[in-house]
């Protein structure tokens, strides 16, 4: 029997063209891009050549986009950069509470180093309201960081209205675009965004690489002091391997990226629709229909999140309760508490992620497969046989 992997919003396969592409760059192109002679030049000559094409697919400058290590190194930088390069003008940072690990953890900690943080709530499908925004902005206010589309509920959120609110206060604004970035056409002016975090492992492309792009004129903080690379914004030597699949990966993906987004949509909305149909006290979490195009996360009541996981893995399905970084832990996700979910419901919750590779075929056996987990779980659930 194949296994299913439906688990593309943690990481995604890297496709053969990427790896092909990135290949040639580890064993015959493999001088350091600082270095003068022809073997640095002619991996830096790639290397401009993939920021000129992923500056293209954002509406940016490629002077605007500065390879990093990832995503979560792109929004660490994002937030303490613009901390530190805006400390004359304030302290005050506003976020969401739905933000991913990588911006939370990071506003935990500038607060612990003295910066105040708002945290806007959102409504039951995870939307952050542009006006309450507008309402916590202050004088002191130097930076609002809300996501793109969220990782683990799939609700895609006002950027632009967002960005336009903070552009007519004159602060900066930063989007953590991981979940999007070829998944969705991104245009940073039509975002009104300042700062967009981006990362290619989960669009086929490799781990270990992602971008930070910053708008000419934003002031922000070098992240890694060094040596002259990425114009001294980002110093280490560059991971010519990981940018060229990045780019690669990307120009795949936004070659296809209407027809993928239509297929995607159709596979997912047959799951919820599947799964709903057939699962007494279930229900989707996240907006119905402004959501990412591969995104189904699904709540089914008395039973344990992690109990339906380890079932279908047994049955060789991939899937994932809330975000990966927190499958571990015992705590229900913040994002499922921050929509309203009572605890009860949040710990009895599944995400399905789709990608390239998702068919037809999987999605009809994670419908045929999952109700009779659910059913053999629930036999042996004393929150089932109390339930009102
Ligand atoms: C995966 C993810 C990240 C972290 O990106 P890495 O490249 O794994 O560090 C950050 N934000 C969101 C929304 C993500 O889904």
């Amino acid at each position: 029997m194949d296994k299913i992997y439906l688990d593309h919003a943690a990481t995604t396969p890297v496709g053969t063209e990427v790896i092909n592409a990135m290949l040639p760059f580890m064993s015959q192109v493999y001088g350091n891009t600082s270095s003068l002679h022809s073997f640095g030049q002619e991996a830096k000559t790639a290397v401009e050549r993939t920021r000129d094409q992923i500056a293209a697919h954002i509406n940016a400058r490629p002077e605007e986009i500065v390879f990093t290590g990832g995503g979560t190194e792109s929004n660490n930088w994002a937030i303490k950069g613009v901390a530190l390069a805006r400390k004359d003008k304030g302290n005050h940072i506003i976020t969401s509470t739905i933000e991913h690990h990588a911006v939370l953890e990071v506003c935990g900690f500038m607060e612990r180093q003295g910066l105040d943080i708002t945290y806007l709530p959102v409504d039951e499908f995870g939307f952050v309201d542009p006006g309450d925004v507008k309402k916590a902005i202050t004088d002191r206010t130097i930076l609002i960081s809300v996501m793109h589309a969220n990782n683990e509920i799939g609700t895609i959120e006002p950027i632009a209205e967002i960005g336009a609110i903070a552009k007519n206060h004159g602060v900066y604004f930063h989007t953590d675009a991981v979940q999007t970035f070829g998944h969705c056409p991104i245009d940073v002016e039509k975002l009104n965004v300042d700062l967009l975090s981006a990362c290619a492992h989960k669009l086929c492309g490799p781990k270990g690489a992602g971008l930070l792009y910053i708008r000419k004129g934003t002031r922000i903080e070098p992240f890694l002091h060094g040596g002259d690379q990425e114009r001294r914004l980002r110093a280490s030597t560059l991971n010519v391997p990981g940018i060229i699949g990045m780019g690669k990966a990307a120009e795949i993906a936004l070659a296809e990226i209407g027809s993928e987004s239509l297929r995607l949509t159709a596979l997912r909305d047959r799951l919820i629709e599947g799964l709903l149909s057939s699962i007494e006290d279930s229900r989707l979490n996240g907006h119905p229909a402004r959501r990412l195009a591969g995104n189904a996360n699904i709540s089914i009541a008395y039973i344990e999140g992690e109990a339906m996981l380890l079932s279908l893995d047994m049955q060789g399905i991939a899937a994932s309760t809330g975000s990966a970084c927190t499958s571990a832990s015992m705590e229900p996700s913040h994002v499922l508490s921050a929509i309203g979910l009572p605890h009860e419901l949040a710990h009895g919750s599944l995400r399905f992620s789709m990608g390239r590779s998702t068919t037809h075929q999987e999605i009809e056996r994670v419908i045929d497969v999952l109700p009779s987990i659910v059913n053999k779980l629930r036999s042996v659930s004393p929150q089932y046989r109390r339930r009102a």
